[in-house]
């Protein structure tokens, strides 16, 4: 049986061996970390100790760690906890978000507004940029909060964080500026202080560390009504025992994708571009949704008009190769991809989209062998289609 070819690592990133270790130490000690004896107390240094080193991988001094379970936690604590935390000041307080926003964010706005809040999603343009009319009209209207991800899962392209954030701190009243980390953590440079943003969520299992853990940074001094009731762990603003090996696997993780970072990042650009060169071989129709610069290093979603993007995803698995369609959350529906269609792709486009992602353990030899059974693969499809019965 050939090897199997993993290139979704935008669904999940494999376990880094740093992050395994780190993990495998700290599964060996008892205790809770909220207790006041030894035990308990080396747990809350390892807790403590790591929330050190997460503000300085992220160049977040003086901010606050809330350790979550993972991204889509972080992204609920930072949009309903605002959006509740303000009931008292704003009778009907207003988001704002891009609309190619994952869902972990898409449906927090719907619940706020069944609580009385109000949304509103900023479309945007061909390369996944918000529509600059959309964004004036929406910070016109005051909102509480802007929320707006570093990174587009699918796509890969990148928003203009830093930027956005000098033109919300000007505004009076200031919203409060919330940015979805999860894809660019790990994989690009990423310093909080210099995205000049208020809340930031982040995700383990993105950058080589477990799933299921992760964290919301906020700047120092920025309330939010917490979600879950229980202990007072994680200064009042998260309930509930840390998932302690789930944390010191993901310091470890982030660590050592920052030292490799130097490195990676020009491997996996090459990558992309050589991917891209074979595939407009391999199909000369092919379209790009991700943008050629700027975008994540690692990420290549595109289209072959004519190819369903599902039956090439279930194809290429039985070719023992792993990738997506979309984002991995949504890959039950046979529906033409929301990003695509936001992005305006008309149907044909949108549902062939095919999401490569790959990561520093990806070599050379991995995206020739992925090459050659795309070839394999797209000519069956081919064949079939072509051989399908014509309705007249
Ligand atoms: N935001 C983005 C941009 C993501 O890509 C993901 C994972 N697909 C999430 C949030 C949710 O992360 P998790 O499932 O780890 O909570």
């Amino acid at each position: 049986m050939s090897k199997r070819l993993y290139f979704d690592w935008n669904a999940s990133a494999p376990l880094r061996a740093q992050a395994r270790d780190a993990m495998r130490a700290a599964e060996l000690l008892p205790g809770n970390p909220s207790s006041g004896h030894a035990e308990g107390r080396a747990l809350a240094a390892i807790l403590d100790g790591a929330r050190t080193r997460l503000l300085s991988e992220l160049d977040a001094p003086g901010a606050i760690v809330v350790w979550t379970s993972g991204a889509t936690e972080a992204n609920n604590l930072a949009l309903l906890g605002a959006a509740r935390q303000a009931k008292g000041s704003h009778p009907r307080p207003l988001f704002a978000a891009p609309v190619t926003e994952h869902e972990a964010v898409l449906n927090t706005l719907s619940q706020i507004e069944r609580e009385g809040g109000e949304q509103q999603l900023l479309p945007v343009e061909r390369d996944g940029s918000i529509r600059s009319d959309a964004l004036d009209t929406a910070l016109a209207r005051e909102p509480l909060v802007i929320s707006c991800m570093l990174a587009q899962n699918e796509a890969g392209n990148m928003h203009p964080v830093a930027e956005l954030a000098r033109r919300i701190a000007a505004l009076r009243p200031r919203p409060l500026f919330h940015t979805d980390a999860t894809q660019a953590v790990g994989k690009i440079p990423v310093s909080f202080r210099a995205l000049g943003v208020d809340m930031m969520s982040i995700s383990a299992h993105k950058f080589g560390g477990p799933r299921g853990v992760g964290a919301l940074l906020l700047r120092k001094g920025l309330r939010l009504q917490p979600l879950q009731f229980g202990g007072g762990q994680e200064q009042g603003y998260r309930a509930g025992t840390e998932n302690v090996v789930g944390i010191a696997g993901l310091i470890a993780a982030l660590e050592a994708a920052h030292a490799g970072m130097g490195e990676a990042v020009p491997r996996l650009q090459q990558i992309g571009a050589a991917l891209r060169e074979g595939l407009r071989r391999l199909a000369q129709d092919v379209c790009f949704l991700t943008p050629e610069f700027g975008a994540l290093p690692n990420t290549l979603a595109l289209s072959i008009p004519g190819v369903d993007g599902r039956s090439l995803v279930v194809a290429l698995d039985l070719a023992e190769v792993a990738c997506s369609v979309g984002s991995a959350c949504s890959s039950g529906a046979t529906l033409p991809s929301r990003i695509a269609k936001a992005m305006g792709y008309g149907d044909e486009i949108a549902k062939g989209v095919l999401r490569l992602s790959w990561g520093d353990a990806t070599t050379e030899a991995d995206l020739k062998e992925l090459l050659d059974r795309l070839r394999q693969v797209l000519a069956r499809l081919r064949r079939s289609t072509d051989s399908e019965p014509r309705r007249t």
